[in-house]
């Protein structure tokens, strides 16, 4: 009995302590293990804030859209709808009075010929896009296929994107009717391809130096006909910065301006684009000063020919 009594007293005592001794390795494991869990979740959250902030400031593989473009997003320019000119009774109508309005309809077409140009073209643009103004770019076939995004820049910015030939040689243009058709079709196309819309035509052509007069006065009466039987409309111009007669100052560009514009409802105003024409930019807020004062409506040519959206 001692023995069993031995046995058990002595085995008993021990086997509390073996019990305690678990129970302290059991708690050691579970508070390991709620620590260390506790830890990898934190480290989950921290990574997945990370991630997320990478995320929003465009760090993170894709670059956002606004990077890729100062001007504007790829969904902006995704949501603008593709104007489609159309050669219309009512444009014609439209166009054959583009030169009267009334004196409550005061309007002013800003009209850029010979870009684009890689210099002036965007300055242009910068100035039209700060002042909310939509202009008519008449440009040139051979100068469409050497800068073709900015062509591309003044279609989607909702400026008119009309054809001034390819060439601008007047010996070359004005040789034949084929020849003035085939200047007119190649500059379609760049334009075409410059904007990357297939269906686009701009049925509005500008003849380089004027419809009107000069060496060529006689066969230009032709090639008007010629245009309307292939739907193309034409228009000049009566008024004008006088940028294309060298050696003129910012004053007097200004000065031109106003002299042509006085007691005028209806403005069709030439000025250049062209490489060389960094005055026709140093002027341009001036000028637009000028008619938003004098309570001049600022319009393109989809004011006036007709356009279907795509
Ligand atoms: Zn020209």
């Amino acid at each position: 009995m001692d023995d069993l009594y031995y046995d058990f007293t002595m085995n008993k005592r021990p086997k509390n302590k073996r019990n305690k001794i678990l129970f302290i390795i059991f708690l050691i494991v579970v508070i390991s293990v709620v620590s260390f869990s506790t830890y990898l979740g934190i480290e989950y959250a921290k990574s997945n804030a990370k991630t997320q902030e990478n995320i929003e400031n465009g760090s993170n593989s894709e670059t956002t859209p606004e990077s890729k473009n100062d001007n504007l997003s790829n969904e902006e320019i995704k949501s603008i709808p593709k104007r489609i000119p159309i050669y219309t009774e009512a444009g014609i109508e439209k166009m054959n009075n583009v030169y009267s309005s009334t004196p409550e309809n005061k309007r002013v077409f800003l009209t850029f010929d010979d870009g684009p140009s890689s210099n002036i073209t965007p300055l242009i643009l910068d100035v039209l896009k700060a002042n909310d103004v939509k202009a008519t770019f008449f440009t040139l076939g051979s100068r469409v296929v050497q800068n073709p995004e900015l062509v591309k820049r003044e279609y989607e910015e909702g400026h008119y994107i009309a054809n001034h030939g390819y060439s601008h040689v007047y010996s070359s243009i004005y040789a034949s009717k084929n020849t003035l058709l085939d200047e007119y079709n190649r500059t379609e196309e760049a334009i075409r391809s410059a904007i990357e819309v297939p269906e686009y035509s701009s049925h509005l052509f500008r003849f380089p130096g004027g419809s009107v007069g000069g060496k060529y006065n006689k066969v230009k009466k032709e090639y008007k006909k010629l245009l309307a039987e292939n739907q193309v409309f034409y228009v000049d111009w009566n008024c004008l910065n006088e940028d294309a007669s060298g050696n003129r100052t910012k004053e007097q560009l200004v000065q031109y301006i106003k002299e042509y514009s006085e007691n005028k409802n209806s403005l069709v105003v030439l000025m250049h684009d062209a490489g060389d024409k960094i005055l026709t930019y140093e002027t341009l807020q001036e000028v637009i000063d000028y008619y938003k004062e004098n309570g001049y409506t600022f319009c393109n040519f989809y004011d006036v020919i007709e356009y279907e959206e795509k």
